[in-house]
């Protein structure tokens, strides 16, 4: 199995170095124009510069002395549906480069180098090297990101579930309980002198059954192609083709077929301490290492 990150597209084979203008030419994968948030001016511009629409982000334009992060201008509430994509401009290297999510406690800089997404229960993030960390633990299951990847959030505020898509493909970790969050940002942070990302794709939906319909529907047109959709819906797919992005533990969709949501803590006095009494904040599970699921519970 090759497990190398890979750029989305083949603009990116090129080994010379990119030129600074160069860097935005590609746009792959950028077909659809759906940008619901931006992000947020920087406090220091001597650690992040910001294209003027608010998409194109550099961490550390002259050179870096610790770590730096941005957030999404507009948090994330209960009960929608949000998908996200930024594309690696520059090459990827230094002790982190993450896209993630975080409540609004999380610094956006740090002087030292560090992995900023997930180092506390605050945040969740995947790093370019392939891990997804939350609360100063971690999961590997990722090949990473490189030049040329596209990084993808799907966070559904309803049932409380994080994923990380690279290329549109799903990275074998599933993680829940987010809805212990009142809100969350979008993130991106980097220790990497002249490091770039773009936003690409920004949409939201609020979750009802309509968006469960769809879901459905339109899995059943990937299976059978020929299938005629009513052409005002087939629009809605394009414009929202995340609805449809194959999910990790598409049979085990809200955890309750998996034994391992809740946990039994040791009584603290008074009564018993049932299965729903108490419920571990969250959980990472790695679809394809049983074996990490193992030690997490
Ligand atoms: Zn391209």
């Amino acid at each position: 199995m090759d497990i190398k990150a890979r750029p989305y597209c083949q603009c990116w084979v090129k080994k010379e170095p990119v030129q600074w203008k160069e860097l935005s030419k590609c746009s792959c994968g950028e077909e659809v124009d759906v940008f619901e948030w931006k992000w947020d001016k920087p406090e220091s511009r001597s650690q992040v510069v910001m294209s003027e629409d608010g998409k194109q982000v550099t961490f550390h334009p002259y050179y870096s002395s610790g770590t730096a992060a941005v957030r999404g201008e507009t948090p994330m509430v209960h009960n929608n549906h949000y998908y996200w994509e930024v594309k690696m401009l520059s090459e990827t290297y230094g002790t982190d480069i993450m896209v993630g999510v975080g409540s609004g406690k999380v610094p956006e800089s740090q002087y030292t180098f560090t992995s900023l997404l997930g180092q506390d229960s605050e945040s969740y993030g995947l790093s370019y090297l392939g891990p997804v960390r939350h609360d100063a633990a971690e999961v590997h299951g990722s090949a990473g990101f490189c030049r040329g990847s596209i990084i993808g959030v799907r966070l559904d505020m309803w049932a409380g579930t994080l994923e990380f898509f690279i290329n549109r493909q799903p990275q074998g970790v599933y993680i829940y309980n987010l809805r212990r969050h009142e809100e969350l940002y979008p993130m991106i942070c980097s220790t990497a002198a002249q490091s770039t990302m773009r936003l690409i794709y920004a949409a939201s939906w609020r979750a009802s059954l309509l968006v469960d319909a769809a879901k459905v529907l339109a899995s059943s047109v990937a299976v059978r192609p020929h299938l005629r959709l009513p052409p005002g819906l087939w629009n809605t797919f394009k414009s929202h083709f995340w609805l449809t992005l194959p999910s990790e533990v598409a049979d085990d969709k809200d955890g309750e077929s998996s034994t391992s949501k809740e946990i039994r803590i040791t009584p603290t006095g008074q009564g018993q301490s049932g299965p729903r009494s108490r419920r571990r904040n969250w959980l990472m599970l790695p679809r394809t290492t049983p074996f990490m699921r193992q030690i997490l519970l």
